[in-house]
């Protein structure tokens, strides 16, 4: 019974911290457009939070720079199981525009996410639209649901 009730509350109001993993900070825009009054994920009853232990779903955007890589991993295992993992724009699935030309690995990066944490959802784009986001948002969700 506890189980079923905190499973309800998990996925009817999840929460969500944002780890900014390097970037242009152009995809943190987009996510915080998400939750200003034109997209308002809050009327769903998702919320961001400050603090990755009370959160049920982590969004990273950025590259994931060797200066942000060990806090990342950190935050990753402080965000209590079941958790989804949602990467956020082509910086975060690939390392987009931070990747030389030439082939050879950017002396800055650790990343891309999935190099040091498994991803559940990814939402492409540079930067990904807040529809995208809230598309990813809502795949999390269902994804929760089944953990
Ligand atoms: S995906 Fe594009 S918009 Fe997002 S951080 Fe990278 S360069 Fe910036």
């Amino acid at each position: 019974m506890l189980i079923n009730i905190k499973r309800k509350a998990r996925v009817y109001s999840p929460w969500i911290f944002h780890a900014h993993a390097g970037g242009c900070n152009n995809c943190d825009i987009e996510l915080a457009a998400c939750f200003a009054p034109r997209y308002d994920l809050e009327r769903m009853g998702i919320q961001l939070r400050n603090n990755p232990r009370h959160a049920d779903i982590l969004i990273i955007t950025g590259p994931v720079t060797k200066q942000i890589s060990s806090s990342l991993r950190r935050i990753f295992d402080q965000v209590p199981n079941p958790k989804v993992v949602v990467a956020c724009g082509s910086c975060a699935l690939t390392g987009g525009v931070y990747n030389r030309d030439d082939g050879k690995p950017n002396y800055a990066l650790a990343g891309p996410v999935e190099k040091l944490i498994p991803i559940d959802v990814s939402v492409p784009g540079c930067p990904p639209k807040p529809e995208s986001i809230i598309d990813g948002v809502m795949l999390a969700l269902e994804k929760l649901k089944e953990k």
